[in-house]
C-alpha cells in the first residue's frame, strides 16, 4: 500500500492581486518506511507542499492520497500525519511532560496511559529527567526533541518535518540529523523532510525530490541524482559543477565526442535525448578533472587564479566561452600560480542539456 501520493498537485496564493503558483502540478510517491526529502532553494514551494499533505492548505487542483484515500477536506488532526514546524511551536507555559501529553489528553486518554506513553517518548528522545522543566529551560536541541516526542506519542503513520534543524547551531545540527535518522529507521516511519540544505538532504535521504519554482525537477536516491542530474539546475544545486558549451561530433554507444572550441572530450550521453550535431551543455564535476602531463591532456590552458585551502588547492581555469571552471587539486606538493599553463584530463563528464 502506498502511504502518500501527490497527483497533479497545484496550490496558488494571491498576493496583492497577483497570483503566485507556489506548487505547480507535481506528482510524487513517498515510499513506505522511507525518508524522502523535498530539497530546493528558498521559495520553491517545499513548505506549501508539506502543508497540503498535512491538511493546513487546500490545493486548487490535484490530489493528496494517504493510504490510497483521497484526504481532500480532512482536517489536519484527523489525518494520520504529524508535523514538526520550523519553530517547534511548543507551549511555553506547559512543562515538557504536558507538552508531550497534549495530544493524548485531547484524545481523552486515561492518566495512566498518558503517563506510560509520555515516559516512553521521553526515553526514546533521551529526555529522561526533563519532564518537569519548561521549554525555556531547555537547549535548542532539547526543544527540538520535545517537539518530535510530542509528535511520536500520537503514533502518526507519516512524519512531516519542515526544516527541523535550521534553528540549531552547526554542530548540533549534524548530531540531530543522526538522531532523526535513527528514530525514523527504528520506527520505520514514512517521513517527508523539507530542507534547503543539500548536505543535510544527501545524508538523510532514501529518496530526494529536487524542487525549483513550484515544480519537481528530479526524484531519485542521492547517488542517482548526484551522478545523473536531469538538467543544469539539479547539477548545479547538488554538489559542485562546471558547465561548458560544445557540440556533439559523434556518438558511439553511450559516449559522445564533444567539440569545445579546439578541444575534444569524451562525455557520457543519453541517446534518447541527444544526437549528433546537437549544441549541448556538458557538466564536469571539479573532482573529475585531473591535472596531468601535456601529452595526456584533453585541455591545455592557463590558470586564472589559485586558492590554497590547506587540504586542497582550488584553481580557476581559463576556458572557452569565458565560462567559470574550477579544478580541485588534493595532492599539491607545489602550488601553481595565475597565468601558468595547466594540462587537464577530463575523467568523467555528462551531456546535460540541449542549447
Ligand atoms: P519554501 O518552503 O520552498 O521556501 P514556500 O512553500 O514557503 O517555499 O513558498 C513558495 C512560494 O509561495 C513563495 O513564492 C512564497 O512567497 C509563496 N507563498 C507561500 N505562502 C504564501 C502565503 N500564505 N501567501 C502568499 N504567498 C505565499
Ligand atoms: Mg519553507
Amino acid at each position: 500500500k502506498v502511504p502518500v501520493q501527490l497527483q497533479s498537485l497545484t496550490k496558488k496564493f494571491s498576493d496583492e492581486g497577483k497570483i503566485i503558483t507556489a506548487v505547480d502540478n507535481i506528482d510524487i510517491t513517498f515510499e513506505k518506511g522511507k525518508l524522502t526529502t523535498l530539497l530546493g532553494p528558498s521559495g520553491c514551494g517545499k513548505t506549501t507542499t508539506l502543508r497540503c499533505i498535512g491538511g493546513f492548505y487546500k490545493p486548487e487542483e490535484g490530489k493528496v492520497l494517504i493510504g490510497s484515500e483521497n484526504v481532500r477536506g480532512v482536517p489536519p488532526y484527523k489525518r494520520p500525519t504529524g508535523t514538526v514546524f520550523q519553530n517547534y511551536a511548543l507551549f511555553p507555559h506547559m512543562s515538557v511532560f504536558e507538552n508531550i501529553a497534549y495530544g493524548l489528553r485531547v484524545k481523552k486518554m486515561s492518566n495512566q496511559e498518558v503517563k506510560d506513553k509520555v515516559n516512553k517518548g521521553l526515553e526514546l528522545l533521551q529526555l529522561d529527567n526533563m519532564g518537569g522543566r519548561l521549554p525555556t529551560q531547555l537547549s535548542g536541541g532539547q526543544q527540538q526533541r520535545v517537539a518530535i516526542a510530542r509528535l511520536l506519542v500520537n503514533e502518526p503513520k507519516v512524519l512531516l518535518l519542515d526544516e527541523p534543524l535550521s534553528n540549531l547551531d552547526a554542530k548540533l545540527r549534524i548530531y540531530m540529523r543522526e538522531e532523526i535518522k535513527n528514530i525514523q529507521r527504528k520506527l520505520g516511519l514514512t517521513t517527508i523532510y523539507v530542507t534547503h540544505d543539500q548536505e543535510e538532504a544527501m545524508t538523510l535521504s532514501d529518496q530526494m525530490a529536487i524542487m525549483n519554482k513550484g515544480r519537481i525537477e528530479q526524484i531519485g536516491t542521492p547517488v542517482e541524482i548526484y551522478n545523473n542530474p536531469a538538467n543544469k539546475f539539479v547539477g548545479d544545486f547538488i554538489g559542485e559543477a562546471n558547465f561548458l558549451k560544445g557540440y556533439i561530433e559523434k556518438i558511439i554507444d553511450d559516449t559522445a565526442v564533444i567539440r569545445i572550441d579546439d578541444y575534444k572530450i569524451k562525455s557520457k550521453v543519453d541517446t534518447d535525448e541527444f544526437s549528433e550535431d546537437d549544441r549541448v551543455l556538458v557538466m564536469i564535476r571539479p573532482h573529475d578533472v585531473e591535472i596531468c602531463d601535456k601529452d595526456e591532456a584533453d585541455i591545455i590552458t592557463q590558470i586564472r587564479w589559485a586558492a590554497f585551502l590547506g587540504a586542497q588547492v582550488n584553481y580557476q581555469i581559463v576556458m572557452p566561452g569565458d565560462d567559470d571552471f574550477t579544478v580541485y587539486d588534493y595532492q599539491a606538493d607545489q602550488i601553481m600560480e595565475a597565468n601558468e599553463d595547466i594540462n587537464l584530463k577530463i575523467k568523467k563528464s555528462l551531456v546535460i542539456e540541449k542549447l
